[in-house]
């Protein structure tokens, strides 16, 4: 599947990087598979053969902050949209609409 290096989200356009650095972004230390910079608009994506999970679970992070939604704030809120990103992508792959 050919991975995107750009994507338009809800209108803005957002650049996506690819590499094999896995960085340490988050409070607690732990490391991250994808990382976004809603200033810059660019999603920093983690090259592991998931990137396309990866990429929808940064979408969704862009949504939450475009749209003002909190339901996906905290730490909680962070696994309430890992899991839903994961059964977007669920979805996505049963229905044909992405192939991997
Ligand atoms: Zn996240």
């Amino acid at each position: 599947m050919k991975l995107p290096t750009t994507l338009n989200i809800n209108g803005y356009i957002y650049k996506i990087k690819y590499t094999d650095d896995m960085r340490t972004v988050s409070d607690d230390g732990e490391k991250c598979f994808g990382y976004i910079d809603s200033y810059n608009k660019e999603i920093t994506v983690y090259k592991d053969g998931h990137e396309m999970q990866t990429i929808l679970h940064e979408v969704f992070h862009a949504l939450s902050e475009i749209l003002h939604l909190k339901c996906f704030d905290g730490k909680k809120g962070h696994k309430e949209l890992d899991i839903l990103s994961s059964a977007v992508m669920d979805f996505l792959i049963r229905n044909n609409i992405v192939k991997l």
